[in-house]
């Protein structure tokens, strides 16, 4: 069965199938219905917002499926690599769902040769500079029957791109000289984030290949504080109220006009267990306010980026020092912690 129609057997049965990412409703459904189409997704949004965890959990539902113990998972009845069609490999082995998964990780110093593969001068020598022995498969071939996960397609050299674009234009790959394409089935899901400036622009034939799936910051500050306390490691008591406050102070900081660069869901949870460890350091069993205060500018100052207007006016230390005095004014919070009556 294709990897598209394991998918939607589950989709049409689970009510939330992503049960890892808390909430985002639309970018699960923008993803179901994009893969139920057999279509590739680009998850576009701002980092440590759980795009990766949201590919992962595609990967988890998938099943576990019977293939050839090729490093293709070719399909027993469908065997399409050159190992399986001269029929060297005739062993069978069952793989999880998670090992169907392969992830690339998006960089400038990724090659196109990484990504579908290469030939090995040395057997090439052996075997002949024609023969498929001499061919190493890349990783685009170990997603066969499964998902490909493209972190960060966004870092990748136009060089690489273009391999790409071959592969999800035809659904072939061309091994440098050799007369042998063949096809590769896989589920390919990419992710992109918009703000990340130092990378390539993707090309408009490439993008056109996808369909995007936007996901954006938790949708409230109850949904973020059940992520930051089901990720986040726990060594004291937090109270629910600080907790609150806290994420909702970053939550603030992600609407601020001074800045360009805003912090993740990542920083949350570094508050969350920073405040913690302060607490533990000065022998407490619950987080009190000058805990969150003492965490907030080593988690936070290098997350963020103000806008070149506002740069030359104030460091991240002190605009995070500067919002939060304002912040705490507004919430009505004294040093205890508490609101004041
Ligand atoms: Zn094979």
């Amino acid at each position: 069965m294709a990897v598209a129609e394991q998918l939607k057997t589950i989709f049409l049965r689970e009510a939330d199938p992503f049960t890892d990412i808390v909430g985002q409703t639309h970018v699960k459904r923008q993803l179901a219905s994009a893969l139920i189409a057999d279509r590739h997704v680009l998850i576009v949004g701002p980092p440590g917002i759980g795009k990766t965890t949201l590919a992962k959990n595609v990967a988890k539902l998938l099943p576990a499926i019977e293939v050839m113990d090729c490093s293709y998972h070719c399909l027993p009845n469908k065997p399409v690599c050159p190992e399986c069609r001269n029929a060297k490999t005739r062993r069978k082995k069952k793989i999880a769902g998670l090992e169907r998964f392969v992830r690339i990780q998006g960089s400038p110093d990724l090659t196109a040769e990484d990504l579908v593969g290469d030939i090995d001068p040395i057997k090439a020598l052996q075997f002949g500079p024609l023969s498929l022995e001499a061919f190493t498969p890349g990783k685009i071939f170990k997603a066969n029957n499964g998902v490909l996960f493209f972190d960060e397609l966004n870092r990748c050299p136009e060089k690489l791109q273009n391999a790409l674009l071959q592969a999800l234009q035809e659904r072939m790959v061309t091994i440098g000289s050799y007369d042998v394409d063949f096809e590769a089935n896989f589920i390919f899901i990419a992710t992109m984030n918009p703000e990340d400036s130092s990378t390539e622009t993707i090309a408009d034939v490439l993008l056109d290949r996808f369909d995007v799936a936007y996901m954006t910051y938790p949708e409230s500050l109850d949904r973020e504080s059940v992520i930051v306390e089901r990720t986040g490691k726990k060594f004291v008591d937090f109270p629910q109220k600080l907790l609150l406050h806290s994420l909702l102070f970053v939550r603030k900081l992600r609407e601020s006009e001074k800045l360009e660069k805003f912090p993740s869901v990542r920083a949350s949870i570094g508050i969350y267990e920073r405040a913690q460890a302060n607490a533990l350091l000065d022998k407490k069993s619950a987080v009190d306010l000058i805990h969150v205060k003492d965490a907030l500018v080593s988690v936070l100052a290098h997350r963020i980026k103000l806008k070149p207007s506002a740069q030359y006016l104030q460091s991240p230390s002190e605009f995070i020092r500067e919002e939060l005095r304002t912040f705490m004014k507004q919430q009505g919070l004294d040093s205890s912690g508490e609101e004041v009556p």
